[in-house]
């Protein structure tokens, strides 16, 4: 295994134990599915997203680093500014670029197709940071090593901001209680689970809204800011309004989801809270 593989496999670990750890010491939410059987499904399709990564673009973002900091290509290699600003610019504009996809993954039929999937977990903890549909993985690659070319990235911008973003995923989507006020802290920098949830929320104006990853700046700054969900954090409904059946989102289902055509409930504006999902706003 390459030292980059084993960096990767390592923080993911890492943070996995860790953020498991805190979802059983202070989970914020009760579970509503087993999740044993939601762990075989989101772990069954993160294995195959790192097969299908393995076998074909993984290594691609970072090998494309090398080519055009070799050919000295791109808008960073023509600034000559110190190696720290130029990291730290980096850093920040790729957290902006993975923003405005989200964005797109949510404006584009195409695209939300196979974003859906990502919402279509009726829980969230730290196994949904990752489960994406292998196709939106691989398209992301691809936008992702078009970025590193076009802004002139250096290797290493590359592996810690991916390494970077994994963690803060995981994170972001862990089922936690924080301390409030730690946690308002932690907001103004970056995605804290709390603010991320409410992205997973089925109204649509909370959903269309906290597209951001790691930093939480991009949200304030381009107006897709919600602070609190409508029906609070303990009892907002998760996952999409149109399918909310476990049975119905096993690995098999999910893999065939983006190739269904979708409900036309989808594209109304707003939609019901399913029965029992009633709730008050706790903040
Ligand atoms: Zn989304
Ligand atoms: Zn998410």
């Amino acid at each position: 295994m390459s030292s980059e593989a084993g960096i990767r496999l390592g923080v993911f670990l890492l943070v996995l134990l860790v953020v498991a750890s805190l979802e059983f010491l202070r989970p914020m939410r009760t579970w509503r599915e087993s999740r044993k059987q939601r762990w075989g499904i989101n772990l069954g399709m993160i294995a195959l997203n790192v097969v299908i990564q393995r076998l074909t673009l993984g290594a691609a973002a970072v090998a494309m680093a090398f080519h055009v900091q070799a050919e000295g290509w791109g808008l960073l290699n023509l600034v000559g500014w110190p190696p720290w600003l130029v990291f730290v610019v980096g850093l920040l504009l790729l957290d902006l670029s993975i923003y405005l996809q989200h964005v797109l993954a949510h404006a584009l039929p195409f695209f939300w197709r196979l974003h859906q999937v990502h919402h279509a977990d009726l829980d969230l903890d730290v196994t949904s940071g990752l489960r994406f549909h292998p196709v939106e993985i691989l398209l992301s690659l691809i936008y992702k090593v078009a970025v590193v070319a076009a802004l002139g990235l250096n290797p290493l911008v590359v592996l810690v901001f991916e390494v970077l973003l994994n963690a803060a995923s995981m994170f972001s989507h862990a089922n936690i209680r924080l301390q409030p006020r730690l946690e308002r802290v932690m907001r103004w920098f970056i995605i804290t689970p709390d603010m991320h949830r409410i992205h997973h929320s089925i109204y649509p104006q909370e959903t269309n809204s906290n597209y951001g990853f790691f930093l939480s700046i991009w949200d304030r700054l381009l107006g897709t800011y919600t602070q609190n969900p409508r029906d609070g954090h303990e009892s907002m409904v998760l996952g999409l309004s149109y399918q909310q059946k476990q049975e119905k989102l096993g690995l098999k289902n999910l893999l065939l989801m983006p190739f269904k055509p979708l409900p036309r409930t989808s594209l109304e504006p707003e939609k019901p809270l399913p029965q029992g999902a009633e709730g008050k706003n706790e903040q």
